[in-house]
């Protein structure tokens, strides 16, 4: 069944970049399997909804333990102390090379049975962004050479995109609304990604963690349920809110001087929107290499959310403000959303 007889079903687990966009999806499905879960903290003054996540956290049953990947002797002290088998990284762009620190330590504590870089993207080895993209990529292939160089055992984690709106200006698109005044479509809009939820990016991640299939693979999340260009995310948007929205095109050069700009980090985030939806760098490839593996091959009786579902949710959250806003009678369960304030009043 593909369990790995060298980590337990509970093995001891710590996650860095808990209160971080990707690392929240990843720890509550970590605290959903029943593993015990620690989670490094790098301060206790933290944002306030930050602090919120954290709290969240540690009511589901996170351990919490305060400090940064920044000191390797702490670390060690801490994978020692709490018997870690399992470390898994969502630190954000400027934390990806501090993962140095990280490797040394697991390598010289030598009990981690598997780690988990920050990667939760593209195969960086295969796609190739324009700048500022790039540079990110080149750090986050240090960290995988400086892994294979080390023996730390890994599983890289290719999720592709967040299932959301995919703003070219927006770090963390899941966390905005899709749009309700025009699509912006990127080219002719007919370049496919994958869609995947952050739900499901967390359970996923965790299932391979325990398999021996995805020992220092690389896996890729490829639901063919969840492959869309923007002219269909597009439509999908339209069913579900009821109405038709203005579709204003966002040429391949505009991404391009948006890269350029060199605005952090709007501008990365403007090199990889370019990169799955002009160039299509999730799809222009094949798994032809030994270290690649699919996650539905590897677990196909577990589905994924579809878009239209990750969507329904993001149509109950605008329901749900302007219930809050203007308290009317309740809907009843099988009416269509059509919204009539302005997107900012929403
Ligand atoms: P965030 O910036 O949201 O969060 C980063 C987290 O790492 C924070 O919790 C931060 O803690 C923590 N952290 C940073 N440095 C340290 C340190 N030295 N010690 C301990 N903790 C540290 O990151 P994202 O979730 O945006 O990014 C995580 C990964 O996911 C990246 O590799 C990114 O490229 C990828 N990603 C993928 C997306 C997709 O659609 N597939 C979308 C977005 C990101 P603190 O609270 O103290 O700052």
């Amino acid at each position: 069944n593909g369990s790995s007889p060298n980590v337990s079903e509970t093995g001891r687990t710590i996650v860095i970049g808990s209160s971080g966009f990707i690392g929240r999806f990843v720890t509550e499905a970590c605290l959903d399997s029943g593993r015990p879960t620690y989670i490094l903290v790098r301060s206790s003054l933290n944002s306030p909804s930050k602090d919120s996540t954290i709290k969240f956290l540690q009511d589901k049953g996170a351990t919490i333990v305060y400090g940064s990947i920044t000191d390797k002797e702490f670390i060690e002290n801490v994978l020692r102390e709490h018997k870690i088998e399992v470390v898994i990284s969502a630190v954000g762009g400027e934390g990806i090379m501090e993962q140095l620190n990280l490797i040394e330590a697991i390598k010289n504590v030598d009990t981690v049975k598997r780690f988990l870089p920050s990667e939760f993207g593209h195969d960086i080895d295969r796609a190739d962004p324009v700048e500022p993209g790039l540079t990110m990529y080149e750090q986050k292939r240090k960290i995988r050479r400086q892994i294979e160089m080390s023996g730390v055992p890994y599983t890289y984690i290719c999720c592709n995109s967040i299932a959301a709106w995919p703003y070219h200006d927006n770090t963390h698109p899941a966390d905005v609304l899709p749009p309700l005044d025009r699509f912006q479509i990127y080219g002719d809009g007919t370049v496919k990604a994958y869609f995947v939820a952050g739900t499901d990016i967390g359970k996923f991640t965790i299932m391979s963690i325990n398999d021996d299939r995805t020992l220092n693979k690389t896996v890729h999340f490829q639901p063919s349920s969840n492959l869309l260009n923007m002219n269909e995310m597009a439509s999908l948007w339209e069913e579900k809110i009821g109405r038709t929205l203005p579709r204003v095109t966002i040429t391949e050069e505009d991404l391009l001087q948006r890269a350029q700009e060199m605005r952090f980090p709007q501008s990365v985030v403007a090199a990889l929107t370019h990169d799955i939806f002009i160039n299509g760098c999730q799809i222009n490839f094949i798994l032809d290499k030994p270290t690649d593996v699919e996650v539905c091959s590897l677990y196909p009786d577990t589905a994924f959310q579809t878009i239209y579902e990750c969507f329904e949710d993001f149509a109950k959250k605008i329901l749900d403000n302007v219930k809050a806003v203007s308290k009317p009678e309740p809907a009843s369960n099988n009416a269509t959303f059509v919204p009539t304030a302005k997107p900012e009043a929403l």
